[in-house]
């Protein structure tokens, strides 16, 4: 409870958690802009962006 988590790629404070998908071969939490990144090179295409502009 009210534990702070860390990205496990940018070691940020996750507010809002996401999880890697298995195949990414990521085990933990990710901020909401690493994962729009992982997102974004597993799935080209397939996915809008919409925090682009954060890069
Ligand atoms: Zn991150």
């Amino acid at each position: 409870m009210g534990k702070k988590e860390k990205c496990v790629i940018c070691s940020e404070i996750v507010g809002f958690h996401f999880k890697g998908m298995e195949e990414w071969g990521i085990e933990g939490t990710l901020c909401g802009k690493c994962y729009s990144k992982k997102i974004d090179k597993h799935y080209p295409g397939d996915h809008v962006r919409v925090n682009k502009h954060l890069d």
